[in-house]
């Protein structure tokens, strides 16, 4: 299986790394130093900018364009694709173990400066497999400001052989010095036919199963991963869905606010739980220290534990109005089916397995009410973008959600 193939919708960005491999593979053979030298080596270049819609696979694409930097097949010499999934190279990429591909994922945290220092470093010293090193921010985004400046030195005076692979939700997200350096590559929404292929090929997913959740995903490909095989992200779905027949009167608004917020924190402190305590062990484990030995801690670790706790509080806040912005998009979805039913479309919906509910609701309006409805889940996603109280936010939406 090709490294491409988990990549779905996306064919220009596929056709437009693998020329890149190519370029750089010539670059390789030739014994030349610089991605920019040589005929067709202007394919290539030492940085690159992965954006596109949550979920559409930007590091997908990323890990699959380290891979084919990294593959050694032989049908390369016949002209093959770079990227043939069962090389040494493109397994050890894929399965990221490579010595020369460096995977930064920031797993909710931010990254800090001093990571990004290394990495700088680290990324000025020739590829070990003589190709290239590959170093690929899986959420660039997320870099603090210091980080980001370290990070501009790395791609400002690239090393020979180095690629910085950054990803992030869109181009303002990343900082004006570092994206005018990158190549920037846009990924798009995939179709829910190719995100449904996707889930019964890769996931084993029941094909029926797999074209619910990839309709109710709206071209996230994660997210219709979880809908398909995880229970509790179908329940959730559920229970957000039953809103539009919920907000019958002001009791309802409010019960339903309640409920979304206090689920979104549920979600957030469940995944805090999980992670919080092993990151704080793992980080005193880093500073030597352990129980037994007078009680004393090491020097400099009480800061650090202290820093990676803010991190981890404002990673959690994050959790939270991620987990509100989900609820929000599937109530988008939910009233662009409502109306698309009362404009007549017989296009495939979103919920399709929500019909009754979405033919009630389509019925007891007019197209205007659910357009104003519309309006009252955008506002609220504002609200929650400028850090508005989310209880407040929510409420406020749920009773616009109102009939009448
Ligand atoms: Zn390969």
């Amino acid at each position: 299986m090709a490294v491409w193939d988990d990549l779905v919708g996306q064919e220009r960005v596929v056709e437009q790394l693998t020329a890149a491999a190519r370029a750089a593979r010539a670059t390789v053979l030739a014994g030349r130093s610089g991605a920019v030298a040589g005929g067709n080596a202007s394919l290539m270049t030492h940085a690159w900018l992965f954006t596109g819609p949550p979920g559409a696979g930007q590091t997908t694409a990323a890990r699959a364009f380290a891979a084919a930097l990294q593959c050694t097949s032989p049908d390369l010499e016949l002209g093959g694709v770079p990227g043939c999934g069962f090389c040494d190279g493109c397994h050890t990429v894929m399965s990221e173990s490579h010595a020369d591909v460096k995977f930064v994922r920031s797993d909710g945290l931010s990254i800090g400066v001093g990571d990004m220092r290394a990495l700088v470093l680290r990324a000025s010293s020739y590829p070990t497999g003589g190709r290239w090193s590959v170093i690929l921010i899986d959420a660039a985004h997320r870099l603090t400001e210091a980080a980001a400046n370290a990070l501009l030195k790395g791609v400002e005076e690239p090393s020979p052989r180095t690629v910085w692979l950054l990803c992030a939700p869109s181009v303002q997200d990343t900082l004006p010095t570092i994206r005018s350096r990158c190549r920037h590559l846009v990924l798009r929404t995939p179709a829910a036919e190719a995100v449904a292929d996707l889930l019964v090929r890769r996931d084993g997913v029941e094909p029926a199963v797999a074209e619910l959740a990839a309709r109710a995903g709206q071209g996230d490909i994660e997210r219709s991963r979880r809908l398909a095989v995880d229970e509790q992200a179908r329940s959730r779905r559920l229970e957000v869905l039953r809103i539009p027949l919920e907000v019958a009167d002001i009791g309802g608004c409010l019960a339903a606010a309640q409920r979304l917020v206090d689920t979104a924190k549920a979600d957030a402190e469940a995944l805090a739980e999980t992670r919080d305590a092993k990151e704080t062990d793992d980080l005193k484990a880093a500073y030597g220290a352990s129980e037994g030995l007078g009680g004393k801690a090491p020097r400099g670790m009480a800061g650090a534990v202290k820093e990676l706790e803010k991190r981890q509080k404002s990673r959690a806040t994050r959790t939270r109005r991620e987990t509100l912005g989900v609820a929000l998009l599937d109530l988008l979805g939910f009233y662009h089916d409502v109306l698309a039913l009362q404009l007549g479309s017989t296009g495939a919906l979103a919920n399709e397995d929500q019909r009754p509910a979405l033919d009630k609701v389509a019925t007891a309006g007019p197209p205007e009410s659910t357009l104003r409805r519309i309006e009252a889940v955008l506002a609220c996603r504002r609200a929650l973008d400028r850090n508005v109280d989310p209880l407040l936010a929510v409420e406020a939406m749920t009773v616009a959600l109102r009939a009448g």
